[in-house]
């Protein structure tokens, strides 16, 4: 069961919660402004609901986790989302991201390998209210080549590696931030696809996320 109210303590806890991420270093005000947008609390199960607004991960279901708000925050930041861009984000999750960059203007294009994952996402009402989101059931491995080329790319699960057609998915100038494993954490790489379509790599902290695994999941 989902909540489905916004109440003044919902709303307290997420300015709480929005002062908590500016402390950890995040300073892009769009993005935390986005955040104290988005009710964390409906994307959780209700049993959840008290800690909605915590700096922690939780379940979603199907051994999966709604990620951080830092992380979150800080995977937005560092794509720098401008209004009316085309995101790919892999990993639909939850969601809650897919809606953070939608506050953020963006047209998003979101992919999740897991069937209930993605029919519960469909079920979802406040999801159902951001025109700008589109679901897709797929393997975010092959990204989504009919809606490319992308300005951007968002994977929100640990890769090994970068997917070689998620970069022909992205277009020149073109930016793709995701984890990428590096023993048993992930590293933070922002890839930018320069005008002679090589790669510009840039590094930033650790994190520890759930697997990008391939193919799809009934
Ligand atoms: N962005 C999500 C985070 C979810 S965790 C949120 O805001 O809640 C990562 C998600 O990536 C999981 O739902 C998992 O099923 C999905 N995933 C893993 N590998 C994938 C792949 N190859 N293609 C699409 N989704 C994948």
């Amino acid at each position: 069961m989902r909540a489905i109210e916004d109440t003044y303590l919902h709303k307290g806890l997420r300015k709480k919660m929005v002062d908590t991420i500016r402390e950890k270093g995040i300073t892009d005000e769009t993005v935390l402004n986005a955040i104290s947008m988005v009710p964390r609390h409906f994307f959780l199960d209700s049993v959840f609901e008290k800690h909605a607004y915590e700096e922690k991960a939780f379940p979603i279901g199907e051994d999966q986790t709604i990620s951080h708000p830092y992380t979150v925050a800080y995977q937005s930041q560092l794509l720098q989302v401008k209004p009316f861009e085309k995101i790919l984000e892999v990993g639909t999750g939850s969601a809650y991201q897919a809606c953070v960059l939608a506050e953020l203007k963006a047209k998003v294009f979101t992919i999740e390998r897991q069937k209930k994952l993605f029919d519960s996402n469909k079920e979802f009402k406040f999801l159902s209210t951001f025109k700008s989101i589109k679901q897709f059931y797929g393997d975010g491995y092959e990204g989504l080549p009919t809606y490319g080329p992308f300005d951007k790319i968002l994977i929100t699960a640990a890769a090994p590696y970068i997917p070689e057609k998620l970069i022909q998915q992205l277009k020149i100038n073109g930016v793709m931030v995701l984890p990428l494993n590096e023993g048993e954490n992930q590293r933070m790489h922002r890839i930018t696809k320069l005008s002679d379509g090589s790669l510009q790599e840039e590094k930033f902290d650790e994190f520890s996320f759930v697997p990008m695994l391939l193919g799809k999941k009934n």
